[in-house]
């Protein structure tokens, strides 16, 4: 009988437990990781509401540097820093492809998104070059936008936008040369309507955004979001 009732115990917890948290593993996952990890997440606070670079108080006006020199979009929304344990998990869905953590991710960035008083008409991934392609398997900027698609119900594009040559890693290089490296580096097929959001895992100085951006707003794009899960402190335009 005892033993009778610990299987029955098991099979229950099985069916209605939720996943353990995928950070802890201690408690139950709400529905990915648990209140406690979920507070302890790196999140950013207040942040300019051009570049999400991170400021002390709340304004809805863009920072010095973005009055300066206004990017080439109109807005970025990060979730979190880029800080532990975010770049890991990032890190670990980029380049091992353990892609059970994509969903949380896009629930990270979603808390973030209820905020927006309006939704893009479009979710536009950054696109891999076929080679990249090749070598990941998979886009996890578009499983990312795929699953933002599903909760939001907005289509996503992912074939419009090309990366036509593979580039030199962006993280080895300094702010002048990311831009270079990235200058010609997309094209586009077929019309996009008038505002759309750019998704990606991380930003970084912002010289992807800068270069997409500035593709689609000349091919009628009038408004452009980035949309990221995590925000480097690094900024595109300081020296
Ligand atoms: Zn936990
Ligand atoms: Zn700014």
């Amino acid at each position: 009988m005892p033993e009778n009732k610990s299987n029955q115990c098991s099979f229950f917890d099985q069916v209605l437990s939720p996943q353990p948290c995928l950070l802890c593993q201690l408690y139950p996952g709400q529905p990915h990781i648990c209140a406690g990890c979920s507070r302890d997440l790196p999140w950013l606070g207040h942040c300019c509401p051009r570049c999400a670079l991170p400021r002390i108080l709340d304004s809805p006006h863009p920072c010095g540097e973005c009055l300066q020199r206004p990017p080439p979009w109109q807005q970025v929304i990060a979730a979190c820093h880029y800080d532990f344990p975010l770049n890991e998990l990032i890190s670990r869905a980029k380049y091992e492809r353990q892609l059970h953590f994509i969903p949380l991710l896009a629930d990270l960035l979603l808390a973030r998104l209820q905020q927006l008083p309006a939704l893009p008409e479009a979710l536009i991934p950054v696109p891999m070059s076929r080679q990249k392609l090749q070598q990941r398997q998979v886009n996890h900027a578009l499983l990312l936008a795929r699953q933002l698609s599903k909760a939001l119900a907005i289509p996503v594009l992912d074939e419009q936008l090309h990366k036509r040559r593979d580039t030199v890693q962006q993280k080895d290089l300094n702010r002048a040369a990311r831009q270079r490296n990235l200058h010609g580096s997309f094209s586009l097929r077929g019309p996009l309507p008038a505002s759309v959001a750019i998704v990606d895992d991380v930003m970084t100085t912002g010289a992807t955004l800068a270069e997409i951006t500035g593709l689609l707003a000349g091919h009628g794009v009038k408004q452009c979001s980035g949309w990221v899960v995590a925000r480097t402190p690094e900024s595109l335009f300081a020296p």
